[in-house]
């Protein structure tokens, strides 16, 4: 955590962060592992978030990504994935601890998915998120995050982790985004939604050509930072709070607890094993996981 500006957070290449006028823009930037989510990218978009908040020049926040995908989800690269450390150590003291197994992991994804999450949640400012290509699994929770979002047509997004054991990511989003029924076949198949249908549904803003992505989601920026700062966030708080009138921080509650059992449940040690050692890697292992799973 920092008091810093966001101009005087110190630069990091994982997250690239320039300002346009009042418009702060936060570029994830592991193009050549699709935006894979490790610690050390999720720390640094952490520190530019809550700089944004105390910096009185920022009225808004884009979240955009280079390369072809927004974000294909965790890291789960490494030999124990999201377990120790994350691919890399980002050395934050907020959540090291002597603790192992379970407990280690509950702890560390409080701090990691949850906080970090709803801090861009929670945000006294608006956020788009610019999406592009695949927004896979925690990319989808990022995007979630964001109050709008702006696609371009080659967006997919996709929440393939009951496939692979698990009872989805860590904040539970769809019902909330997708809708009830939506939700439920979107997570039990895996198969992606493409920008066109989640347009329809109403959770993405607009969708644009890829090459006009990045400056449509900054003219929407600017649009909305014309409006009177003060009552732009006061409206967005009330918004969020009607979502947790109905019930979504209770419902992210419980579902972070379900999603820890599930990590720990036989079958989902057992395909986390399968894709570690799995011939061909990981990638050709969840290339296969189309197939039918039998205990
Ligand atoms: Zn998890």
């Amino acid at each position: 955590m920092t008091d810093a500006r966001v101009a005087d957070v110190p630069a990091q290449d994982t997250v690239l962060a320039r300002i346009e006028d009042d418009v702060a823009i936060f570029t994830l930037n592991r193009p050549e592992s699709r935006n894979a989510l490790d610690d050390v990218l999720i720390e640094q978009l952490d520190r530019l978030v809550r700089a944004a908040e105390i910096d009185d020049s920022i009225r808004v926040v884009v979240i955009e990504a280079n390369g072809p995908a927004f974000s294909a989800g965790h890291d789960i690269t490494g030999p124990e994935p999201n377990m120790e450390a994350g691919g890399r150590k980002s050395g934050n003291p907020a959540y090291t601890t002597t603790w192992t197994g379970a407990e280690r992991r509950l702890k560390r994804e409080q701090r990691i998915y949850i906080d970090a999450s709803l801090a861009i949640r929670n945000l006294s400012k608006p956020t788009i998120a610019a999406v592009q290509g695949h927004c896979v699994a925690a990319g989808l929770m990022l995007a979630s995050m964001c109050d709008l979002i702006v696609a371009s047509e080659d967006a997919r997004f996709a929440d393939p982790v009951v496939r692979m054991g698990n009872g989805s990511i860590e904040l539970l989003v769809e019902p909330w985004d997708l809708g009830i029924r939506r939700a439920k076949e979107f997570l039990w198949t895996g198969d992606p939604i493409t920008a066109e249908e989640a347009h329809r549904i109403g959770f993405v803003s607009r969708v644009v050509p890829r090459e006009e992505l990045s400056s449509e989601a900054l003219a929407l920026a600017r649009r909305i930072a014309l409006s009177p700062p003060v009552a732009v966030s006061l409206v967005k708080r009330s918004i969020n709070h009607t979502w947790d009138l109905m019930g979504q921080r209770d419902s992210f509650e419980h579902h972070f607890m379900v999603h820890h059992i599930a990590h720990n449940s036989d079958e989902s040690r057992a395909i986390a094993e399968e894709g570690r050692t799995a011939p061909g890697g990981l990638r050709e292992y969840l290339r296969n996981r189309d197939g039918k799973y039998a205990r």
